[in-house]
């Protein structure tokens, strides 16, 4: 293993402090139509008073800065990327070719339906394949996030309860679950009650048991769950669930493992969520925005988000496709027009290149490349929960840390080989937590790239630990507080 680089790195001027006036990297064209007093058309009172402060900058220093900017930073598209349960695989450029055509990224939220039936007839389409992946009769593609598919999810379940006469008061969470899920549910005015794993890591169903009552609206579940574990008791939750009227939600943030291989609506989930930018490919982490489709049953379909996109082949009212708002029981908008379009663009790309065989191994190889690395780190960190794994697992730092060095130190240390850290500190259940998902499109240099770094610092660890507990060096900052500049937000600029 060569030594981690070690030069240090000038801090990136901001576009601001590199403005010159004068200097621009952009040319009107000549105007082409008669020109009017601002004054008259816009009227005095909405004119400003001095022109805004804007940053004067030629074609080359903007492209140089942002291209800086970009080499400062961890991607995708610079080396593997293993943060567990975020499924960051690389983003094919031909969704954002696709997503770059004129037809979908000029077409106006507001324009009218008859204007843009493609781009409808892509929602429509892209809603279709989701429910036919997943085994669910009806998705919308509104909410912006996993967690806004998770709150819509559970306004769902409390509209359709409250329409049986009792909207009940509690949603049930494994200890395993992803913070989102009881923040969500609690939103949706429900109380949170977690219920311990068992020793393997799978939802204790005799604890599931003592847990519900006529108060229990839903069990949120992760499958595979935060471990890379799957939970293969679902018939038996959804039989324990339905039986006392009770709804089943799958978070499916982890669909990366499954898809074509099993599908949630089959097996007795009620409603779920898509990451669109965990499994389908689509930018995420600061390169958003992200998309979180919402799938339900046919029983909660009449709640579903409004607008709707319908389909009528007949063209009863001279369109095919159209947004149905007339929907009086719907939870209402979870987001502005029709949530993030051109991410759901990206996602259909991929799924028409990859077509269902292609899906199907996208799930084989993830699950295959996150084996290949249990197995092989297995020697060199703890590993709480054994055994196959799905597309992720969660080693542990502990024997590192009686050696003085933390899960955070090692996700430090990995920065000064280039490459990103795996999640750390979770799930909660295991300490000193290092979650990795290498995810499919790694290939076995990749991982035994990663593989190797990785042996690199547990021996590090031991013999040296002042070198990985000192990380990083070889990056613009070292270890930066990680709450301050959200709790001290300081965006200001320019001459103060
Ligand atoms: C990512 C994730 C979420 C939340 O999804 P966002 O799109 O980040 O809001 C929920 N649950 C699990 C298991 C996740 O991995």
């Amino acid at each position: 293993m060569t030594d981690p680089r070690t030069t240090g790195h000038v801090l990136e001027p901001t576009v601001f402090e590199l403005s010159h006036p004068g200097r621009s990297g952009y040319r009107l064209p000549e105007l082409d139509v008669p020109s009017a007093d601002l004054t008259e058309v816009l009227g005095a009172s909405n004119l400003r008073s001095a022109p805004p402060e804007l940053p004067e900058l030629s074609e080359p220093e903007v492209v140089r800065h942002f291209t800086r900017l970009a080499e400062m930073n961890f991607h995708i598209d610079r080396a593997i990327y293993p943060l567990g349960s975020c499924t960051m695989k690389y983003n094919p450029k031909i969704n954002e070719e696709m997503a770059g055509l004129p037809g979908f990224a000029g077409v106006h939220p507001e324009a009218a339906a008859g204007e843009c039936q493609g781009a409808i007839s892509l929602i429509y389409n892209l809603g279709r394949m989701l429910a036919e992946i997943s085994g669910m009769d009806e998705v919308s593609l509104q909410p912006p996030a996993g967690a806004s598919g998770e709150l819509a999810g559970m306004l769902m379940v409390r509209a359709y309860l409250a329409d049986q006469g009792n909207p009940r008061s509690k949603v049930i969470v494994p200890d395993t679950a992803h913070g989102t899920n009881p923040a969500s549910l609690t939103l949706a005015g429900y109380e949170s009650v977690e219920i311990p794993s068992g020793p393997d890591g799978r939802i204790d169903v005799q604890a599931l048991v003592a847990a519900v009552d006529e108060e229990t609206a839903a069990f949120m579940i992760t499958n595979p769950n935060t471990l890379g574990v799957f939970e293969n008791r679902i018939a038996d939750i959804a039989e324990i669930v339905h039986g006392i009227g009770g709804v089943l939600y799958l978070d499916g943030a982890n669909l990366n493992a499954s898809l074509g291989v099993v599908r949630p609506g089959d097996v007795g989930f009620d409603v779920m969520h898509f990451n669109l930018h965990k499994t389908f490919s689509t930018p995420h982490g600061g390169g958003g925005p992200g998309s979180g489709p919402v799938g339900v049953k046919s029983f909660l379909a009449d709640y579903l988000p409004s607008p709707v996109v319908r389909r009528d082949e007949r063209k009863a009212r001279g369109l095919e496709f159209d947004f149905d708002y007339d929907r009086p029981k719907s939870i209402g908008k979870v987001h502005a027009v029709y949530g993030n379009f051109l991410v759901a663009v990206k996602a259909y790309a991929y799924i028409l290149t990859l077509g269902p065989k292609g899906l199907r191994r996208v799930a084989e190889n993830a699950v295959l490349n996150a084996n290949y690395l249990q197995t092989k780190l297995e020697p060199f960190f703890e590993l709480p929960y054994g055994g196959l794994c799905q597309h992720e697992f969660v080693l542990s730092a502990a024997r590192q840390k009686k050696q003085g060095v933390t899960a955070l130190d090692v996700a430090k240390r990995l920065l000064d080989y280039g490459i990103h850290s795996p999640t750390a500190y979770f799930p909660l259940v295991v300490k000193e937590a290092l979650m990795i998902e290498p995810t499919e499109t790694e290939s076995r240099a990749s991982l035994d790239r990663f593989v190797d770094v990785m042996r690199a610092i547990a021996e590090e660890s031991a013999s040296s630990p002042e070198l990985v507990t000192g990380a990083p060096t070889g990056t613009p900052v070292s270890r930066l507080d990680e709450s301050r500049a959200a709790r001290e937000l300081d965006v200001a600029w320019g001459k103060s």
